[in-house]
């Protein structure tokens, strides 16, 4: 699809990685689903997608966990 960003790129399916700060806690959930645009590397992760990413880095979190690995 054309990118909402930029306007000029096309985005591809592709992998990215998210990353979260809750407080003094980071992590970083790797290897997520993702439409990437060519032109200006914005990504565009589905709602779907991004509720499990979110709940995987409040688990990661709440493990101590820095990075983590998005599994569909
Ligand atoms: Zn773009």
């Amino acid at each position: 699809m054309r990118c909402t960003v930029c306007q000029q790129g096309e985005t591809r399916t592709g992998v990215t990685n998210l990353g979260f700060q809750r407080g003094s806690n980071q992590v970083v959930v790797r290897d997520v689903p993702a439409d990437i645009c060519e032109a200006c590397t914005e990504f565009f992760v589905d709602e779907v997608t991004s509720g499990q990413v979110i709940a995987l880095a409040e688990d990661a979190i709440a493990h101590g966990w820095a990075v983590v690995h998005y599994a569909s």
